[in-house]
């Protein structure tokens, strides 16, 4: 053995990095592996919800958090289009994060800090902590386990070199692809393919110039074959991700078709450059099991589910925090002989549940692809106008030049076509059918400690709430991404 820490940590996305700066918070000397030199290419996670704040305000570094460069004034709405040159069907409200507040439940509100701010910040945390050690370019290859702890090699990326590394605890926060839960015997159940997705990060100074529906956090495109398409602004400047949603069906899309899905979007072509092309399947995922007596695995090693509504990583998150008081109790020697074994009893229900939650977000944003809208709205002129007055979703109006930027508890119909506004101002509910007619309680529930209070039944899961975070409801039935519940084991 040429190293020994008491925990070994494998992975330095946020989740290990949480697990790292918690242990280190609390004293406990640890190793966290990271197999690459740390870099994002492209940021996923962008919302830091309020649970996940509370945890950064007792580590001290909240305000590094609130701080990071995302502009706080710019809008989080969340804005339904069938195209940027096309008619706006619906528009959430809710402020830029500066404005935004505290729900009452929490000292904390929710932070809009794409990845490659927020991952920073976590290894700024982790690197005040002496007794940490954080290796980037080191590769976990096998592990052993015994009675009495792990024996890991790690491989040095850079020179080939293993070294056999002595743990008491070894912890995979290594991912989707978890080596750890591979080398552990833990299968996971559920859905192992919602949607083959592209997402696609751009750069494009003048976007918002290009259209007449104004700065919004995210625009989700309904063509006649329902929801295809979401565009969101990365960093409130010029980075913006298009995401092709796509379906169970696989698919590989090609730089052309990621050119012509922007110009469709867009309505015409315009200059942006591609900074990078991510292919990645949308799952819903638990592990049936934890961990063992010695090794453990938290976050996406542990569960995957769609990003609609920004649980992953919040769920990751809590999972390192449950799991590092656990771990000083017992390295320090106070622990009962069961606390450990609560770390899953604890933390896979809430997995369940979140996996569950972000799937039914899931069916509410493709719902327009089993209620497919009326075909004229998609033809421009006087059709178009026609029918989208006789939807009942409101007169055309010039969109995102009216209405208060403030939080809104509405999502209001706004079919738009700037060459033929009028000047009436009716404006009524948007409910698309499948969402205005759910089933049993999410009739009437609203979303428990959702800042901007948006009715359950018409909340998009599109990911700029937190609805959903807090509280489980019914997955309706019209669901656009699945029929019927995937079967997790019952712990
Ligand atoms: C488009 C999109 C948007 C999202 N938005 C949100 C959001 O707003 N909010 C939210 O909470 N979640 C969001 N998520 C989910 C979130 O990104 C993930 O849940 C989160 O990144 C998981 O973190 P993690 O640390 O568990 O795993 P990862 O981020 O996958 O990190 C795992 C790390 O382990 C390393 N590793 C793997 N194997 C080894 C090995 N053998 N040795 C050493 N290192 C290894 C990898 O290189 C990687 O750095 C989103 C996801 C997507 C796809």
């Amino acid at each position: 053995v040429n190293e020994r820490t008491p925990v070994l940590i494998v992975g330095a996305g946020p989740v290990g990095l949480a697990l790292a700066g918690e242990l280190g918070w609390r004293g406990i000397a640890c190793t966290l592996i990271e197999k690459t030199d740390g870099a994002i290419e492209q940021p996923r996670m962008d919302i830091v919800g309020p649970r996940t704040m509370e945890f950064c305000r007792r580590w001290g570094i909240a305000d590094w958090v609130r701080d990071a460069p995302y502009p706080g004034d710019y809008p989080q709405d969340c804005v339904y289009v069938t195209g940027l040159d096309g008619y706006e069907l619906g528009r959430e409200r809710f402020p830029g994060r500066a404005q935004e507040q505290c729900p009452p439940q929490s000292p904390q509100k929710r932070e809009r800090v794409p990845q490659d701010m927020f991952d920073p910040i976590l290894r700024r945390f982790v690197e005040t902590f002496p007794h940490v050690r954080l290796r980037y370019g080191a590769e976990l290859t096998s592990f052993e386990e015994t009675a009495g702890g792990v024996v890991a090699q790690v491989r040095d990326v850079a020179t080939g070199e293993t070294r056999d590394v002595a743990a008491d605890y070894l912890v995979g926060t290594d991912g989707g692809a978890s080596l750890v839960r591979e080398r552990a015997g833990i299968t996971m159940s559920g859905n192992p393919a919602l949607t083959y997705t592209t997402n696609v990060m751009l750069r494009c100074a003048d976007f918002t110039s290009l259209h007449d529906k104004g700065r919004a956090y995210r625009f989700i495109f309904v063509g006649p074959e329902g929801t295809w398409l979401t565009i969101v602004a990365i960093n409130g400047g010029e980075r913006f991700r298009m995401s092709i949603v796509g379906s169970a069906d696989k698919v590989t899309h090609t730089e052309a078709d990621i050119r012509q899905a922007l110009t469709r979007a867009v309505g015409r072509t315009f200059d942006y450059e591609i900074l990078s092309v991510m292919r990645w399947v949308r799952r819903e995922l638990v592990a049936d099991s934890y961990g063992t007596q010695r090794v453990f695995i938290a976050g996406d090693a542990a569960h995957l589910m769609s990003p609609t509504g920004g649980f992953g990583m919040n769920t990751g998150i809590q999972d390192a925090v449950d799991l590092g008081w656990k771990l000083e109790a017992t390295l320090r020697g106070w622990a009962g002989s069961a606390l450990l074994r609560s770390y899953e009893i604890e933390r896979r229900p809430v997995a369940v549940r979140n996996v569950t939650e972000a799937s039914s977000n899931l069916g509410r944003m493709l719902a327009t692809r089993q209620r497919l809208p009326p075909a004229e709205i998609f033809q421009a002129g006087p059709a178009g106008d026609s029918r989208a007055r006789s939807t009942g979703a409101g007169s055309p109006r010039r969109c995102g030049t009216s209405g208060s930027r403030s939080a809104s508890t509405s999502v209001t119909a706004t079919t738009a076509r700037p060459s033929s506004a009028p000047t009436a101002r009716r404006r009524r509910r948007f409910r698309p059918r499948a969402m205005s007619r759910p089933r049993g309680r999410a009739r009437v529930r609203r979303t428990r400690g959702c800042p901007t209070d948006v009715p359950r039944s018409i909340c998009s899961g599109a990911g700029s709430c937190c609805c959903g975070s807090d509280g489980m409801r019914p997955m309706p039935r019209a669901c656009g991404a699945r029929q019927r519940r995937p079967a997790f084991r019952s712990t």
